[in-house]
């Protein structure tokens, strides 16, 4: 084989690719990661976001749910995550009392009786558990279906063979939300893992299955804290990439992709061409296009601000409750089910939503191995942020400006629940200014390709086939030995390598 002929080049070293080519060098196949940035990692990535403090940010995604232990077994990884005893807090007000809602992990402690002062009975709590009980159903059937060849949609709902299946897959979550919960708040947090990242209404599709991705992490769907951060992970991968031969080349955007004699030769814009006998895409399914030079496939666009913030000290809460355990989880914040469908609609219309839903974790309340030793004896905390319907278009005219508009509000709308404005408790860089970053759908575009912002490169799909169809991995493409391996894949989106590993199986089973 000639020095630029691989049998199997990828396109893009994010986490994905890089599951892609260990699994594809495991079996001894000559394989090449072409990575456009200085780095590989794409969106899972650790850095220093503030220079005067050595405290390395998981800077955009945070928290792994849908990484299968099967991957982590299967490469050797010694990648961790940690489980939290609080999986959410959401501050509230009832007449003028400042009250919250604390959801533990197991609903052990203070939970049920929060969900009592919230609603005034015990319904909401009950109906909270069943609904649950009734997701994991589907969660246990779906999980280990996802390093497998793609089921058919029938297949699944025998085996799910309960009513969960038409409120989940068949019929739009908000109004499965509103015939199980009654409460705004209650209703709100539920349907909060429908929106992230998905700018959709309650009641079209699109927030099913953002829904059902949420809840079906290796069959529990906890979201677990990556140790290290998320840099933790594409280290782990790298390493073993590199050692089993995988060969790696950074600031190489790749260009154009031609197809000539069963063979693909791939261009790119630094380090020339190199030819293959398949091509995996780690890049979205949009820059494929552009690569091949067909027209973009359609997809909504990303929704989200992401915040990070490197804080003296947490904030302590009007409510009452223990930073310590509002902050280790999630904290909601204007995310109650009416605020949620409010926010869609203005920014559908074209205008920043005037109350931002959002939520927020401290990672360092679960791993404080992300920051120095001298910032961990001094306290230093770290918040990720994540604002909803927050959609790329209403950046267009003025991404500074509408950043700053939205950082403003969204401090703003946070700081009615603290008794220590935010302000307050962020460190402070040696030129005066706050330890706090906005990254918007644009920002998202520019630093990591994700098209217009959008966090699983385009829409989500159900992780299934519909009757009738061929058998598929999900990763297919028109061209017979092209094949996607990174989140705009079926059953890709969110840190999980289930591309990667299934565009990995396809290439295997054609060699
Ligand atoms: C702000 C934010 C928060 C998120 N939070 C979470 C979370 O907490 N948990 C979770 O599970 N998921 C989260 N996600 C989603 C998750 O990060 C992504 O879905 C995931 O990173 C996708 O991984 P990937 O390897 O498929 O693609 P990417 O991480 O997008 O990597 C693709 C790589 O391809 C490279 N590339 C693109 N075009 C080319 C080209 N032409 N030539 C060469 N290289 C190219 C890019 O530079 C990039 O390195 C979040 C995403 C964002 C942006």
């Amino acid at each position: 084989m000639q020095q630029n002929s691989h049998q199997v080049i990828i396109v893009g070293g994010g986490h994905n690719g890089l599951v892609a080519a260990c699994y594809l060098a495991k079996a001894g196949v000559k394989t090449l990661i072409l990575e456009a940035g200085s780095k590989v990692g794409g969106a899972t990535v650790s850095q220093k976001v503030f220079k005067d403090y050595d405290a390395r940010l998981s800077r955009y995604s945070y928290l792994v749910s849908l990484l299968p232990d099967q991957i982590v077994r299967e490469l050797g990884l010694k990648f961790e995550t940690i489980k939290r005893d609080v999986a959410s807090f959401t501050p509230s007000k009832l007449a003028d009392k400042e009250i919250g809602l604390l959801i533990t992990t197991g609903l052990v402690g203070q939970t049920q009786a929060d969900f009592e002062e919230l609603t005034g009975s015990n319904d909401e709590f009950m109906a909270w558990q069943e609904f649950y009980k009734d997701v994991q159903k589907l969660a246990e059937v779906i999980a280990p279906t996802m390093l497998e060849k793609l089921p058919t949609r029938s297949e699944l709902r025998e085996k799910v063979n309960h009513k969960i299946w038409d409120e989940i897959m068949e019929q739009p979550i908000g109004r499965s939300i509103e015939a199980r919960f009654k409460n705004d708040l209650v209703r709100g947090i539920v349907l909060t893992d429908g929106l992230i990242g998905t700018h959709t209404d309650a009641h079209d599709m699109p927030a099913n299955i953002c829904f059902l991705y949420h809840l079906i992490g290796n069959g529990e769907g906890d979201w677990k804290v990556p140790k290290g951060g998320m840099g933790a992970l594409v280290k782990e991968l790298t390493d073993l990439a590199i050692s089993l031969g995988v060969e790696i080349k950074t600031e190489s955007r790749v260009l154009n992709i031609v197809e000539s004699n069963n063979s693909y030769s791939v261009t790119t814009n630094s380090s020339g061409t190199y030819n293959s006998e398949f091509v995996l895409a780690n890049c979205a399914p949009q820059v494929l296009a552009k690569i091949l030079g067909h027209s973009e496939p359609k997809s909504l666009e990303g929704s989200q601000v992401k915040i990070n913030m490197l804080l003296k000290k947490l904030p302590r809460l009007k409510s009452g409750q223990d930073p310590r355990d509002a902050f280790a989880g999630t904290f909601h914040f204007d995310e109650n089910y009416s605020q949620l469908q409010l926010a869609f609609k203005q920014s559908a219309d074209g205008k920043i939503p005037d109350q931002i839903p959002a939520e927020m974790y401290c990672h360092t309340l679960s791993d404080t191995s992300i920051l120095s030793e001298e910032l961990v004896v001094k306290g230093f905390q770290t918040l990720t942020l994540f604002g909803l319907h927050t959609p790329a278009a209403l950046f267009d005219k003025d991404n500074e400006g509408t950043k700053q508009e939205i950082k403003r509000r969204l401090l703003a709308q946070l700081n009615q629940y603290l008794l220590d404005p935010i302000e307050e408790c962020l460190a402070v860089a040696e030129d005066g200014s706050l330890c706090i970053e906005v990254k918007s759908p644009l920002d998202l575009q520019r630093d990591v390709d994700l098209p217009r912002g959008n966090i699983f490169h385009k829409d989500l799909s159900m992780p299934f086939r519909e009757d009738g169809t061929k058998p598929s991995w999900g990763v297919e493409t028109e061209y017979e030995k092209i094949f996607i391996c990174g989140a705009g894949a079926i059953r890709g989106g969110g840190v999980s390598g289930i591309p990667g590993h299934n565009a990995a199986m396809a290439v295997l089973e054609r060699l």
